[in-house]
């Protein structure tokens, strides 16, 4: 039987093939017929049609902070990206592990159980993202040492401490990715009168997006990028001239939540565990890990080392494949659910 590991992430879906590794990255998006309410396009394909979409078609994100938003589109898009890992799956229905957030409630968890099993899984078990990430960043996650990894995703900033296997202290923060992108859309409308697309403000965060003039003794980067937007004033479309030091203001709030969270959870962790840390330092995860300044601004506040795991993105996805090669039955250890 095969055995899949899916990272259904707010902002990308990723899926691990035992014995094969990553076979999947698409964006979680899908594109409805308003009308109809049929699926006419899922993952890259649905992204490329998102703000340009003709009437009657509508672009969602089925997953919001990790949890499902909507069911429907949620189970077209798992049973079209395993359908596309096919190639490599073969036939028959596979089992599946999938990571969710650590704030997840039970409804949720069941949501994201059934959407998995809708979409043509025999059996689906529920792992904790955060340990997804950190065995998927290589921390030694079993060892009676703690460890810190915060996962920086599209919808949740997922912080935790851990120790022999288990989550310590942990926390779920609700700013990440698109809080991110949103600060900047309501910045460059407040500064400039000018209205952006959400495609256009995550462009320039990824391009130019820094927080180093947030960081004492750094010099802002001197990174600058024209954009396109229509003015709220006149109508009319219009370009403007952004640079890293308005990158850094317009994102200032979003960034503070997310230091705070990593604060606050170190606050609760006993003693011992904050010595480890000293040593170990933290590692984050995610796509949101890549903004420029983050890790020395983190190291900062924190007085701890901070550094980016390798191939930040994929952390969660792989943890999921290292737990499924790890043993053959991976059963034994982790409770699967059928329908
Ligand atoms: P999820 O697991 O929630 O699907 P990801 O880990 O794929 O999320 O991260 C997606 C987020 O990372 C998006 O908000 C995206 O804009 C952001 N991102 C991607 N690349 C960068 C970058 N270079 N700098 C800052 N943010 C980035
Ligand atoms: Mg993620």
């Amino acid at each position: 039987m095969k055995n899949i590991g899916i990272d259904l992430g707010t902002a990308n879906t990723r899926i691990f093939l035992r014995g094969k590794g990553i076979v999947l990255r698409e964006p979680s998006a899908v594109a409805v017929s308003d009308e109809t309410e049929e699926v006419l396009a899922v993952g890259l394909d649905a992204q490329r049609m998102a703000g340009k979409t003709p009437d009657g078609v509508s672009v969602c994100r089925p997953i919001k902070s990790g949890v499902i938003a909507q069911f429907d589109a949620a189970v077209a898009m798992v049973d079209i990206f395993m359908q596309k890992s096919a190639g490599a799956l073969g036939s028959g229905h596979p089992r599946v592990m999938v990571c969710v957030p650590y704030s997840i409630n039970d409804v949720e968890r069941r949501a994201v159980e059934e959407v998995v099993l809708e979409a043509g899984a025999k059996s689906v078990a529920l792992i904790e993202s955060s340990l997804a990430s950190a065995i998927g960043a290589g921390l030694r996650v079993t060892h009676p040492k703690g460890s810190m990894i915060v996962d920086i995703g599209g919808g949740t900033t997922e912080i935790a401490v851990m120790s022999i296997g288990a989550i310590v202290a942990a926390r779920s923060v609700r700013a990440a990715g698109d809080t991110l992108d949103e600060a900047i859309s309501d910045y460059i409308r407040r500064k400039y009168n000018v209205m952006i697309s959400d495609n256009t403000a995550e462009y320039v965060k990824r391009s130019i997006g820094s927080i180093e003039s947030k960081i004492a003794g750094a010099a802002p980067a001197p990174k600058e990028m024209e954009i396109r937007g229509r003015n709220i004033i006149t109508g009319l479309p219009v370009a403007i001239r952004l640079t890293g030091a308005d990158m850094a203001e317009a994102m200032a709030e979003p960034v503070a939540q997310i230091v705070d969270g990593i604060r606050a959870t170190l606050e609760n962790i006993p003693p011992e565990l904050a010595a480890d840390l000293i040593e170990e330092g933290i590692v984050l995860s995610g796509a949101g890990a890549l903004l420029g300044g983050l890790p020395a601004l983190i190291s900062k506040v924190t007085h701890l080392k901070v550094s980016i795991a390798k191939n930040p993105t994929d952390c969660s996805v792989l943890g999921l494949g290292r737990l499924l090669e790890y043993t053959g039955d991976v059963d034994r250890i982790i409770r699967f659910r059928t329908k």
